[in-house]
């Protein structure tokens, strides 16, 4: 098959800074493109990358499409390398677009919601609750272990037994801090723990799953989908966080979920409606377990995704 590729790349500013473990994020850089196929239909893919999440930079996504010819192929699409998996998500998930004949919506899913650091989610769940979350992902390892314990511990309070509560470390906590946590994590029951300890740490990481009944999730180790594999052979059996916009092929992703029965929770590095649809498309089909999806669904952006898309591409 044979397509008319054209690209254009994005910057889009934040409604507010996103603190994260690896500092602050004002813009969103990211490239739209669409391929035509011979039969003058189009589809939209994206490309998200998060370099310091593993992926290759925007601008190596930017090099690949600038110098790739108007005229593609599958094989052009198939043979984008390991090292832009950012790539390889955007182009074939474009391609499946024109190709499948159906569209499941993603209604099937639920979504985590995610509490700020800190006091501020003991209000905040609240607000999320008449929202319809009934998962809530609360970012740990920013405080004093102390303090945020203490926290915790009123915010298990509160919340009612239905709720499910998920905490992310962001591979912030040493192996001592890891430890308190989990202990205090078996005796009152949480989801899972995701990335408690930094990315080098992986056999440290699997000894605390060994020793605690509290499952943990990697996420910041498992990027990629070469770290997911790595990970698995390593005999990684908890749970997987993949972010499907910069995990690599959509096609060789499925495959690997399908066959080793992964337990996946599935997340969004903050893409346009055009990525997340394609990123939702993978979680309906290999969420397990029922686990909350933590796509952000609220609104990070002044303008809504539709509104935004149209102004960037006008016949979109
Ligand atoms: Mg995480």
């Amino acid at each position: 098959m044979q397509y008319r590729f054209e690209f254009r790349p994005y910057r889009r500013q934040f409604k507010r800074t996103l603190q994260t473990s690896h500092g602050s994020w004002d813009i969103r850089l990211g490239i739209i493109l669409c391929l035509t196929d011979e039969s003058a239909r189009s589809s939209w893919g994206e490309i998200a990358p998060l370099s310091w999440f593993g992926s290759e930079t925007w601008e190596q996504s930017l090099d690949f499409c600038s110098q790739l010819p108007v005229e593609i192929t599958d094989q052009t699409i198939f043979s984008i390398p390991a090292n832009l998996p950012a790539c390889q998500f955007g182009f074939e998930s474009a391609r499946d677009a024109l190709t499948d004949s159906n569209h499941p919506t993603p209604d099937t899913l639920t979504y985590s919601g995610l509490l700020p650091a800190g006091e501020v989610a003991l209000h905040q769940w609240q607000i999320l609750w008449k929202q319809g979350y009934r998962t809530f992902k609360w970012k740990i390892g920013v405080a004093a272990i102390q303090d945020e314990l203490k926290i915790f511990h009123a915010l298990l309070q509160a919340l009612p037994a239905s709720a499910l509560l998920r905490l992310d470390a962001n591979g912030g906590l040493t192996k001592q801090e890891a430890n308190e946590w989990l202990r205090a994590c078996d005796r009152v029951g949480v989801e899972f723990l995701e990335q408690p300890l930094p990315v080098g740490q992986f056999d440290a990481m699997l000894e605390l799953s060994d020793r605690y009944s509290t499952q943990l999730a990697l996420d910041e180790s498992v990027a990629t989908l070469d770290q997911l594999q790595a990970s698995y052979q390593q005999g990684w059996r908890g749970i997987f966080v993949i972010k499907p916009a910069i995990a690599g092929s959509p096609s060789r992703l499925r495959q690997f979920c399908r066959e080793h029965e992964i337990d996946a929770v599935f997340s969004s590095v903050f893409e346009t409606a055009i990525g997340r649809q394609a990123a939702l498309k993978l979680a309906v089909e290999l969420s397990r377990h029922n686990r909350a999806a933590g796509f952000g669904i609220n609104h990070w952006f002044n303008e809504d995704d539709e509104t935004w898309l149209a102004h960037l591409w006008k016949d979109l």
